[in-house]
């Protein structure tokens, strides 16, 4: 890995006077003038398309719509959807609307998955769109995926997470409704198209109080909030959550019965099953609309029998089952085991266990391309009390003190310099995350 800086500049920081230099292993990250109006003017008339109807293209339709720019539908190929309406816009297959004449003259579209878009840029063009002109990323418009930790603590402590296997943890609290409403309005003054915000990192969102008034907030500001929930905690706090009616509701899970309870340590089986169908039963009841995802966490001894009855009883309550194999988190682990510094008991229980393809993929005994640039200076995540971490897969390293007092684009740059992304890439664990999320792609399929 070369690690000399590379300067890249951005039309943003150019615009107030300053550049960034984004070493080669860090996605460039270019903040676009895009303005509203200007948008509008690009689009000139023709209907507004977003190819991809997963989060990130319903949170696009949620701030164009706050902003007076009404998408006409979402574009995407995933027979889940097909035919079905999200947030009152219908889901059209990409052979529904790229096989017409003369498209350039009647849509414009937004790409809106970041994962996919090597795919979609040759079937945009092949369907006669030019980039900039007829189409563009959603990143031109939010270069940042924002996560809010808006709870410090965790009732579990699984092995595979760093509230398990860690022995140092950061501050423990709760961030209250009020500083919440101040992050989400500098979010929003200073990246105008964020549609959605996840509301957690490494802390269980629904221990904080006040989390029903956070996503009543984001409600009024037409932002989506995406929680994820281990569900095993009492069964009100699931309640006070349903009734807020947040749009997206991940719940994880790693096993059956007693496997279960060995990964998701400290966890109580019969109390997630309960509240498993207790969210199921609120989402009919109350007509609360969420999209409720089940994260299975793949390891080696829960991969037969387990994985099918928790397929088949997840598909029976409506969630959408999304097995992902089982990692190592967070990337200290993966930088210390790179090193060859031992791991913390619980984190090597983890290693033992998850499948030897994850093993082999976190040890990095594969012939990585070391010109990747790392996807994660893009996940933006500030904690309960406003530190701002150097990114959204490590834990302790933050780059500001506090979100309210320092400019994004400040918080890219230190990103950019920081000693942290050096170790980091210096043992190619920046790069970890493609070969991962490749694999993932392929278990999900669409
Ligand atoms: S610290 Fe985070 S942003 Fe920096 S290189 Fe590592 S994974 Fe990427």
């Amino acid at each position: 890995m070369n690690l000399a800086s590379v300067e890249v500049s951005t039309s943003k920081p150019l615009a107030q006077g300053g550049k960034i230099q984004f070493p080669p292993y860090l996605t460039p990250i270019h903040f676009s003038e895009f303005t509203p109006e200007s948008l509008r003017d690009l689009i000139a008339g023709r209907r507004l398309f977003l190819r991809g109807a997963a989060f990130v293209g319903q949170g696009l339709n949620k701030s164009l719509s706050r902003l007076g720019l009404p998408v006409e539908g979402f574009i995407d190929k995933s027979p889940r959807l097909r035919g079905r309406r999200l947030a009152g816009r219908p889901v059209f297959a990409p052979e529904d609307i790229f096989n017409q004449a003369d498209l350039a003259e009647k849509i414009f579209v937004i790409m809106t998955s970041g994962y996919w878009e090597e795919e979609f840029r040759p079937e945009l063009a092949a369907a006669g769109l030019i980039e900039g002109r007829d189409f563009i990323s959603s990143f031109d418009l939010v270069p940042l995926n924002p996560s809010i930790d808006v709870a410090g603590v965790c009732n579990l402590h699984c092995q595979g997470c760093p509230r398990g296997n860690m022995d140092t943890h950061p501050p423990a609290g709760f961030m209250s409704a009020e500083v919440y409403a101040q992050v989400i309005e500098k979010l929003l003054r200073e990246m105008p198209f964020l549609g959605e915000v996840q509301l957690y990192t490494w802390g269980e969102p629904l221990l904080n109080r006040e989390l029903p008034q956070i996503i009543g907030h984001n409600k009024r500001r037409q932002v989506i909030s995406i929680i994820s929930t281990n569900l095993s905690l009492k069964t009100e706090l699931v309640e006070t959550m349903a009734e807020a009616k947040p749009e997206i509701v991940r719940v994880s899970c790693s096993g059956w019965g007693v496997n279960y309870e060995m990964t998701h340590t400290g966890g109580d089986w019969e109390l997630f099953l309960k509240n498993l169908r207790r969210l199921s039963q609120l989402n009919r009841e109350l007509r609360a609309g969420m999209e409720m995802e089940f994260y299975y966490h793949l390891y080696n001894h829960n991969s037969g029998e387990d994985y099918e009855k928790a397929k088949a009883l997840a598909e029976e309550l409506g969630y959408v089952f999304r097995p992902v194999k089982a990692s190592l988190y967070p990337r200290e682990n993966i930088v210390t085991l790179r090193q060859g510094q031992p791991l913390s008991l619980p984190a090597q229980r983890q290693l033992e266990i998850i499948t030897e393809e994850a093993r082999y993929l976190i040890a990095g005994d594969y012939d990585s391309d070391v010109e990747s640039q790392c996807l994660e200076n893009r996940t933006f995540s500030i904690n309960w009390n406003l530190n701002v971490r150097i990114c959204g897969v490590y834990y302790l390293p933050i780059v500001a003190k506090n979100f309210l007092e320092t400019p994004i684009l400040e918080l890219v740059r230190l990103v950019a310099e920081s000693e942290t992304c050096i170790r980091c890439a210096a043992c190619d664990a920046h790069c970890f995350i493609k070969p991962f999320t490749a694999d993932q792609r392929l278990i999900k399929g669409n």
